[in-house]
C-alpha cells in the first residue's frame, strides 16, 4: 500500500506489512533469529552481494525490523527507514555516516541533554565539531557559521524540555543553501503531529522509546531518509555516498538512487557499529504505532488541560506548552502543530530546589522518573537529574532553574492527575512559604557559582529521599 492513497489512521495500522507468505499470519512474524539459512552456495553469495533478495544476518537485515521501518517511513512520508537500538544510536549512526574527524556540524542549541552530551563528548573526541546556535539567530549568523566542512544541520521539532518550537522551513532553507542535509529529531512531535519532510527535512530521527512505542516498555530508534537530498551535487562534501570507492565500486548514489544515504547507513555504518534493535522490541514498537493517533489526541488534550490549569496556580511562576495562547511558541505551533503541541509540559515552581523536592516527594499517582511518552504521567526535576552534571551557569543558559519541573503527560483521567498535582503543589507551597531562611541560603549558594559542598550534601540527601520512596513503592 502506498502512502498517498490512505489517511494516517489507516496507514498507522496497515502500511509496510502484508500477511506473511507461509501461513498468512496477520501480524508480521517476530523473526527472533540471528541468521537466515541459505538455499545454496549461489543463494549465499547473492544474499551477501545484494543480487538475491533475502536477509543474511539480523544485525542489519531482520525482516520484522524492516517491516516496522517501512511503516514508520510511510508515516513520515520518507523513502525508507532503519530501526536502531535507541534514539541515541539513531543520531550517532546518522552523524557517523556524514561526518569524520575535522568535519563540522551545525545544530540548534535547544536540544535533548543526551544529544548535547553525545555531541560534546563522543563526537568531540572523534574530532567532529558540533556548533550550537540559537534556532532564531539572524540569517547572517547562520550563514557565517557555514564552512566547506559543514556536513549537516541538526534540530528538534519540539525541543526537549523547553518546547521552543523551531521554524523548520527556515532551517531547511539554510541547510539547502549550504549544501548539506537538515536532520530533524521528531521524537516529541511524532509523525502524527508534524512530518518534517513536508517542511524540507532530509532525514528524520526518532527515539521510538517515547510516544511511538507509547507504553514505556522498549528502547529503540529509527532513521528515516526522505530520499530527496541531492548528494551528487555535493559529491566533494560527501564522497562516501556520491563518489566511487577507492576500489572502483560505483557510488551509492549511482547504485541506489534515492536510497543512497539509507543504504550507506545500513550497509556500512550499521554493519560496522552494530546498533541493532531486537526483533521482539520492533514487534512491541509496532503495537504502539498502530494506536499512535488515538493516543496522541488524548496526550494532547490532557496536556493542554493541565497546562491551562497550572498556568493559573499561585505556586507556579510560568508554564511552557506551545498550545497555550500565552506561550512564546504559540504562533509557530499553530503553523507546525495544528493538531496539538505534544505532551511535554515544563513549568517553574516558586521556591526553587526545596519546593521542587517537596513537590516531587509528594507525588503519588505520577511517576517520579526520567523518560517521555509513556501512557503513565511522569515528572522529573531536571536540574538535579538530567541537567545535574552542569554548573548553575550552564543550567541557566539552557533555561533550567532549581524550580524547573518537566512533566510527560500520560493518558490517565485529567481529574486524577490534577488531584495529584494539587497535593504536590500544596506541599511545595508549604516549604516555599515556611523556610524562607533556608531558601535564601540555597539561593545565594547557587548564585555564588561555587555550590560545591552544599550542593553535594543536598544531592546526597535527595538520593536518600528518592531511594526511600522507591522502596516504599516497591513494597
Ligand atoms: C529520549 C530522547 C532521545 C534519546 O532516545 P533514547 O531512545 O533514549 O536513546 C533523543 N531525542 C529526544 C528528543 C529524546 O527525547
Amino acid at each position: 500500500m502506498t502512502s498517498s492513497e490512505f489517511d494516517f489512521d489507516t496507514r498507522q495500522i496497515h502500511a509496510g506489512t502484508r500477511p506473511d507468505a507461509e501461513f498468512g499470519a496477520r501480524l508480521p512474524p517476530v523473526y527472533q533469529t540471528a541468521g537466515f539459512v541459505f538455499d545454496s552456495f549461489d543463494d549465499g553469495e547473492g544474499r551477501f552481494n545484494g543480487t538475491v533478495a533475502g536477509p543474511a544476518y539480523s544485525r542489519t537485515d531482520n525482516p520484522t525490523n524492516a517491516a516496522v521501518a517501512r511503516r514508520l517511513a510511510d508515516l513520515e512520508g520518507g523513502a525508507g527507514g532503519l530501526l536502531t537500538s535507541s534514539g541515541t544510536a539513531a543520531i550517532a549512526a546518522t552523524l557517523n555516516s556524514l561526518a569524520v574527524a575535522g568535519d563540522h556540524v551545525l545544530a540548534t542549541d535547544s536540544l535533548y541533554e543526551g544529544t548535547r552530551t553525545l555531541f560534546s563528548n563522543s563526537f568531540g573526541r572523534q574530532g567532529v565539531e558540533i556548533e550550537l546556535l540559537p534556532a532564531d539567530a539572524p540569517l547572517e549568523v547562520w550563514q557565517r557559521a557555514i564552512r566547506p566542512t559543514t556536513k549537516a544541520l541538526f534540530t528538534e521539532t519540539i525541543p526537549n524540555p523547553k518546547n521552543d518550537v523551531v521554524d523548520l522551513e527556515r532551517l531547511a532553507g539554510i541547510a539547502r543553501a549550504g549544501g548539506f542535509p537538515l536532520i530533524v529529531d521528531n521524537t516529541v512531535a511524532t509523525p502524527y503531529l508534524n512530518r518534517p519532510i513536508e517542511h524540507g527535512a532530509d532525514l528524520v530521527i526518532h527515539s521510538t522509546s517515547k510516544w511511538l512505542s507509547g507504553h514505556g516498555a522498549v528502547i529503540g530508534g529509527v532513521v528515516i531518509d526522505a530520499g530527496t537530498f541531492d548528494w551528487d551535487s555535493q559529491a566533494s562534501r560527501f564522497p562516501n555516498i556520491a563518489s566511487p570507492s577507492t576500489r572502483g565500486v560505483a557510488s551509492f548514489t549511482e547504485r541506489f538512487g534515492r536510497l543512497a544515504f539509507l543504504t550507506y547507513l545500513r550497509s556500512v555504518t550499521a554493519l560496522d557499529y552494530g546498533p541493532t534493535l531486537p526483533a521482539t522490541s520492533a514487534f512491541m514498537l509496532l503495537q504502539g504505532i498502530e494506536t499512535l493517533s488515538l493516543r496522541m489526541d488524548r496526550h494532547v488534550s490532557n496536556s493542554l488541560a493541565l497546562a491551562q490549569w497550572l498556568e493559573h496556580r499561585d505556586e507556579v511562576t510560568s508554564v511552557s506548552y506551545p498550545g497555550l495562547v500565552t506561550d512564546p511558541s504559540y504562533a509557530r505551533a499553530q503553523k507546525y502543530l495544528p493538531q496539538g503541541s505534544g505532551a511535554v509540559v515544563t513549568f517553574e515552581l516558586a521556591g526553587g530546589r526545596e519546593a521542587s523536592r517537596a513537590f516531587i516527594d509528594s507525588l503519588q499517582l505520577i511517576s517520579k522518573m526520567t523518560h517521555l511518552g509513556d501512557v503513565r504521567t511522569l515528572a522529573i526535576h531536571t536540574g538535579s537529574t538530567i541537567h545535574g552534571h552542569l554548573t548553575e551557569a550552564e543550567r541557566l543558559e539552557r533555561g533550567i532553574t532549581q524550580g524547573t519541573i518537566r512533566l510527560s503527560i500520560g493518558l490517565e483521567s485529567v481529574r486524577d492527575l490534577r488531584a495529584d498535582l494539587e497535593r504536590a503543589l500544596g506541599a511545595a507551597a508549604a516549604v516555599a512559604g515556611s523556610g524562607s531562611g533556608a531558601l535564601a541560603g540555597a539561593g545565594s549558594a547557587a548564585g555564588s557559582g561555587a555550590p560545591s559542598d552544599a550542593a553535594s550534601t543536598d544531592a546526597a540527601s535527595l538520593d536518600a529521599a528518592s531511594t526511600e520512596t522507591d522502596d516504599a513503592e516497591a513494597a
